[in-house]
């Protein structure tokens, strides 16, 4: 029988992967997980994914799942390092947990490798089909011809019951039921006129698109037809193995509702299971999170006229919130996460929401009513949907929406503070999420959520702590109970005994200990095994984060997003004033060097002293360098204040969104007016942000007319894979876009290096360990990042040698 291996950056994942996986596969498959590093670090390892397949050696062959970038090499590696004569191994394009399940399923059939390879590769066809979106693939090939009507087969007609159709455990069931007879079995959904399907294949049967009410047609031949179509009839009589009165199996099920109001509170000792949502220990007393509801007093509205006034003022206000939302995560380093709110911002412009708003309003309700019903029947109707991704925007509506009703009634959204400890509550918004001072919040426990909800991600960007979906036993916890909670585990302690606490204590003290040892060797300079210098800096967004930056170990400021002295104010700041901001984050540097980026503002990240046309689609619009060339005074003001503090301390300055020679020359040009103006003899190299790949493409061209580049991956992966970076839909094209934005990034070292010029990355990727030394392999002579991650991609770089880093570079780049 076919075996598999799952092999992910994360060992929780990989295992969680084959743990489901097993469920369709049962005792027969041999499925081993390969996930992280030795020490438990998030990485993969071409030895334990090489231990792993040995384990599942088999002379059927090996089928190995993988998740994403570095897990490609390190499995390619481990099968290089492989016995010979243990059998064919196959390495699987196949998305991972999909993959894994449909894999597994197949396997037990006893089908061969290359049928398991290709039911596995179809897999997400699943998905597609339940969402009802295009089907990228078809049904896997090996689905039968629609010629399982001879004239000897058995035909049976089964209605559908469970609740959610022939989902994946059904299914499952189905293909399981099949895999025990000597027959060929197809299967038509009457219903829809789909099909016909293979009755072994996982993925054929979800293309059906079998919802519950459905009737199919299960046709079978060969020996024992009959015997099979009776064992298929027993199953559906059985609600197909799901609970009998018709409930979804439990990981289809919606969050766990809220308990009724004065539930009983949990005993002592009780434990209480969640999903893992930021990794960590936090040990503290129960602090109830408290944000009042927005109070909508419309018992005499306005004219509708007044009334929708009152409305686009409120969501004007609530955009202006949400853009300090935007600055305050932004500040704290996390860029991705920061993309939170630009999607809440659009939000407030929803057709979804608007539209039935403003009718309600234009026939005679007020605005607070009107906006309060959209909001819940948009909600309403994501928490609807099966999907559980799905579900959790409907979290992500009800926030913006209480952020325009506390407009409305002339507040803030904010919750009242909190005393220091375990943070509670029913379920977290963002917007609240944003709001926590992680001195205060030790950790966060939830009743309903889950881990892709965006307060989850929010919580892991500020290190907290956090255990989503504890169930509604957690709302009968009284305020200051002692809690103890596992955020990588996922489990909330209610008033542990002493011991429980000793045990938690010595965990979060171990935890402490590695951070430390990490943190020490990020005292010393970022270079490779052998010795090769890689410059490991730190981006910030203020004077505030460049002190903990030095001493998270950052050798200097790769990225310094000038941003946040033009957000928020009505008018531009005075050469005076940058002077002054730029001296004091020179100053908390020390003579470390310090690279600012020009403005990147534009009709995404709209100036309000500015007047810009709205435009299609902001991130290809007028951003960055463009904006600043249109706008000369504003980029004269600040290369002014730029060649003056150059002349203080070690600057450099880039421009960003360059796309063309003739800009950069233009920006040159501008630099040298200001420099003329200014009679300065400051010493100051000039970069070029790549973010555009047109850029990386001419990074021959550009490099005689620059002193270094400095490569924005978050834009470039964006701008390559055409997948909008805050998109969280689209999320799974930037995951692939590794190998072709390292192919870029090749392009620009190779011409920096013909040219004697050096290469900087300052995008996100640069803080992934993993892909750290790959940039390194590249070439690559600086790094810059979320100060928080200096110290494990040290680490990484300390741990490899130039030769290795290149020889994995190129393995990662495509294939040719
Ligand atoms: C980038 O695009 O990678 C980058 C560093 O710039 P920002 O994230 O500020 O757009
Ligand atoms: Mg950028």
């Amino acid at each position: 029988m076919v075996s598999l291996v799952i092999v992910s950056h994360s060992g929780a994942l990989a295992d969680g992967v084959a743990e489901l996986a097993r469920e369709m596969g049962g005792e027969e498959v041999a499925i081993e997980s390969a996930g992280g590093m030795e020490d438990g670090a998030i990485g993969t390892d071409a030895e334990r994914v090489r231990a792993a397949v040995e384990r599942a050696r088999s002379p059927d062959g090996v089928l190995v799942l993988m998740d994403l970038g570095s897990a490609l090499m390190s499995a390619e590696m481990a099968t290089e390092m492989l016995e010979p004569d243990g059998g064919p191994v196959v390495l699987c394009g196949a998305p991972l947990v999909e993959g894994a399940v449909a894999a597994a399923a197949r396997a037990r059939t006893g089908a061969s490798l290359d049928e398991v390879a290709r039911e596995a590769r179809g897999a997400l066809a699943m998905k597609t089909a339940q969402l009802g979106e295009e089907t990228p693939e078809a049904a896997p090939a090996d689905a039968p011809a629609d010629d399982g009507g001879g004239a000897d087969a058995l035909e049976l007609r089964l209605h559908v019951t469970p609740r959610l159709g022939l989902h994946a455990r059904p299914a499952a069931r189905f293909v399981a039921t099949v895999a025990d007879f000597d027959a060929r079995v197809e299967v038509r959904n009457a219903t829809r006129s789909t099909g016909p399907a293979d009755g072994r294949s996982l993925t054929a049967l979800a293309v059906l698109g079998v919802r519950q009410g459905d009737e199919i047609v299960v046709r079978a031949q060969g020996e024992q037809a009959a015997a099979a179509l009776d064992a298929l009839d027993a199953l559906a009589a059985a609600n197909f193995g799901d609970e009998p009165d018709g409930e979804a199996a439990a990981e289809d099920r919606p969050a766990p509702a809220e308990a009724p109001a004065g539930s009983a509170p949990p005993a002592s000792g009780t434990q209480l299971p969640g999903v893992a949502a930021s990794g960590g220990i936090a040990i503290g007393p129960a602090r109830w999170l408290h944000t009042p509801e927005p109070a909508v007093d419309d018992e005499q509205p306005g004219s509708p006229a007044e009334e929708r006034a009152r409305l686009d003022a409120a969501r004007a206000a609530a955009r202006q919130d949400l853009e300090t939302a935007r600055a305050e995560v932004l500040r704290r380093g996390a860029v991705a996460e920061a993309e939170i709110f630009t999607a809440h911002a659009l939000l407030l412009d929803d057709a979804a929401v608007t539209g039935p708003a403003v009718r309600m309003v234009e026939d005679g309700a007020g605005a607070g009513q009107a906006w309060r019903a959209a909001v819940q029947d948009a909600a309403a109707a994501f928490r609807a949907l099966d999907d559980p991704y799905m579900r959790e925007r409907a979290v992500d509506v009800e926030d913006v929406g209480r952020r325009v009703l506390a407009r409305l009634a002339g507040t803030d959204a904010a919750a009242a503070p909190l005393d220091a400890g375990i943070v509670l509550a029913p379920e977290l918004t963002p917007g609240e999420a944003v709001g926590l001072d992680p001195a205060q919040a030790w950790g966060i426990a939830t009743a309903r959520g889950g881990a892709t909800g965006h307060a989850a991600i929010l919580a892991r960007a500020l290190g907290i702590p956090a255990v989503v979906g504890a169930g509604a036993g957690l709302l009968g916890i009284p305020e200051g109970t002692p809690l103890a909670l596992d955020g990588d585990a996922g489990i909330l302690e209610v008033d542990p005994g002493e011991d429980v606490i000793a045990s938690y204590e010595a965990r979060r003290e171990a935890a402490v200990e590695a951070g430390r040892a990490l943190l020490a060797g990020a005292a010393e300079p970022g270079a490779l095994r052998d010795g090769r210098r890689v410059e490991v800096f730190a981006n910030v967004g203020s004077a505030a984060d460049a002190r903990p930056a030095v001493t998270q170990g950052a050798e200097g400021v790769g990225l310094l997003r000038t941003e946040f002295l033009f957000l928020d104010r009505d008018t531009p700041p005075s050469e005076d004033e940058q002077v002054e901001v730029l001296r004091e984050i020179a100053e908390a540097l020390d003579g470390r060097p310090l690279i600012v980026r020009t403005l990147d503002a534009g009709a995404d990240k709209p100036l309000p002293f500015l007047s810009q046309q709205p435009e299609d689609n902001p991130f290809l619009g007028r951003r960055g360098i463009r904006l600043s060339l249109a706008e000369p005074e504003l980029l004269r003001t600040q290369l002014r204040a730029v060649l003056r503090v150059a002349a203080e301390r070690p600057l450099k300055v880039m421009f960003p969104m360059v796309a063309t020679l003739e800009e950069v020359r233009a920006a040159r040009a501008a630099l040298e007016r200001a420099r003329a103006e200014l009679g300065s003899e400051a010493e100051l190299d000039v970069g070029v942000m790549v973010e555009v790949p047109a850029l990386a493409l001419q990074a021959a061209l550009i490099a005689p007319e620059v002193d270094f580049f400095s490569i924005g991956t978050n834009d470039l992966a964006q701008y390559t894979m055409a997948a909008e970076r805050g998109n969280a839909a689209l999320a799974g094209l930037l995951e692939d876009s590794l190998a072709p934005v390292l192919a870029l990034i090749a392009n620009v070292t190779a011409a920096a290096e013909a040219h004697g010029r050096w290469v900087g990355v300052c995008g996100e990727l640069a803080g992934e360990p993993e892909a750290a030394v790959l940039l390194a392999g590249l070439g690559v002579r600086e790094l810059s990042m979320a100060a928080g991650r200096i110290p494990a991609v040290k680490a990484a770089l300390r741990d490899v040698e130039f030769a290795a880093a290149a020889e994995r570079a190129r393995l990662a780049l495509p294939a040719r």
